[in-house]
């Protein structure tokens, strides 16, 4: 399939050769001709898919069109909403690439920084916002931003907002929309909480989902260590002793393990860093880039504050605990072994935890080799 062949119009056409992309990624094949025509969509995909592009290009498509038949509306017509200041900037670049032909205009609005240039841009004129809720909410309540000629609403890794908190700020937001709408909802995962948003907000949605590609997981070298819960912290202190591990990120279901991991970890001389929904974004941003830049050796990280983590050479992918969902196991080991380098993962696994390796074995189709001897055993 091409680009063509999805009716996107010329000028989209050519900034996309421009931007070297010869055919349509997966989610793009499904949902942009599903949102030209006008549906709602549900979108289950994570970073890396193309997801971007998949509602900008409908939306710009959208708007040129209006403007085209002489619908010279001011007042901002998409809102894309996204949890951190990196995914804003990066959506709000992909509206200037993609719509580096056309003459719409959009602005990008988040936290942390002085509210002048966002309000004087505001007050140009734009066609298409995207914001971080935090901000965006400040500066509705401020009368800085009227949302009522709204037509288009994105909400972009829906789960990661709510697991930031930003419920509330969400509801807040769309309540001051206009009804009649078309909504974009995408999330890298669907627990109950997301399904439920998503049903207060699309109306008879197409579904789109994009299955993970299993293929990876056979690349790395997998291995299972079979332990108590009480002796998965001194396991771990054990194998990162070894200097050979030049890297490491650790995978806890939750945020408090995640901060007693580390805490554990730096007692045993091992330096690491948390990476969580309740770490602010500069201490986020602080041991991302420092794990990036080899500075720190091990991050420990929840699935969704992992998410986007893209580090080259990581070399060792650690579960501290086995994830229930299958799908989130080869999500997390995809991390390591990219680009043809050598990648390991290690689990580890109490008796609890054996019914979701089950599953896991299932999903990959082969067995993981057993460590059967080390001092934890
Ligand atoms: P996203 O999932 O939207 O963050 O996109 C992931 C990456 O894929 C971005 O760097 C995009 O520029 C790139 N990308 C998006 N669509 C395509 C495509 N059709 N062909 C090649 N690269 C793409």
């Amino acid at each position: 399939m091409t680009f063509q062949d999805l009716n996107l119009i010329a000028p989209l056409l050519s900034a996309l050769s421009k931007q070297g992309y010869s055919e349509p990624t997966p989610i793009q094949e499904k949902a942009i001709p599903s949102i030209l025509q006008g549906n709602d969509i549900f979108g289950c995909a994570q970073t890396g898919t193309g997801k971007t592009a998949a509602f900008a290009l409908p939306i710009l498509q959208f708007l040129h069109a209006k403007k085209a038949s002489g619908n010279n509306n001011t007042g901002i017509k998409a809102l894309i909403l996204a949890p951190t200041r990196e995914l804003a900037l990066q959506i709000n670049e992909s509206f200037s690439a993609y719509g580096s032909n056309l003459q719409i205009r959009h602005m990008v609005i988040f936290g942390g920084v002085s509210q002048h240039s966002q309000i004087n841009a505001l007050r140009k004129g734009v066609d298409i916002v995207v914001a971080t809720p935090g901000r965006l909410l400040d500066l509705m309540n401020q009368g800085h931003v009227r949302l009522n000629a709204v037509e288009y609403l994105v909400l972009d890794e829906a789960d990661q907002m709510l697991d930031m908190g930003f419920i509330n700020d969400i509801k807040k937001i769309i309540a001051r929309l206009p009804a009649k709408r078309q909504t974009v909802f995408f999330s890298a995962t669907a627990p109950v909480e997301i399904k439920r948003l998503a049903d207060s907000m699309l109306r008879n949605p197409v579904n789109v989902n994009i299955t993970p590609v299993t293929a990876t997981a056979n690349l790395i070298k997998q291995a299972v260590y079979y332990v108590s819960q009480e002796k998965k912290k001194p396991l771990l202190s054990h194998l990162l002793k070894d200097d050979s591990i030049a890297n490491a990120l650790v995978f806890t279901r939750t945020k408090h393990g995640a901060d007693k991991v580390v805490k554990d970890l730096n007692r045993n001389g091992i330096k690491a860093e948390a990476i969580h929904g309740n770490k602010s974004q500069n201490a986020r941003e602080r041991a991302l880039k420092g794990f990036k830049s080899k500075a720190i050796r091990v991050l420990v990280a929840t699935d969704i504050a992992s998410r986007g983590i893209d580090v080259d050479k990581l070399t060792h992918v650690i579960n501290f605990e086995i994830p229930e969902q299958a799908e989130t196991y080869v999500h997390r080991i995809g991390r390591t072994g990219r680009a043809g380098e050598s990648g390991t993962a290690w689990s580890f696994c109490n008796s609890e935890e054996r019914i979701y390796l089950k599953n896991i074995h299932k999903l990959i189709k082969k067995d993981i080799d057993v460590i059967k001897s080390h001092p934890f055993s």
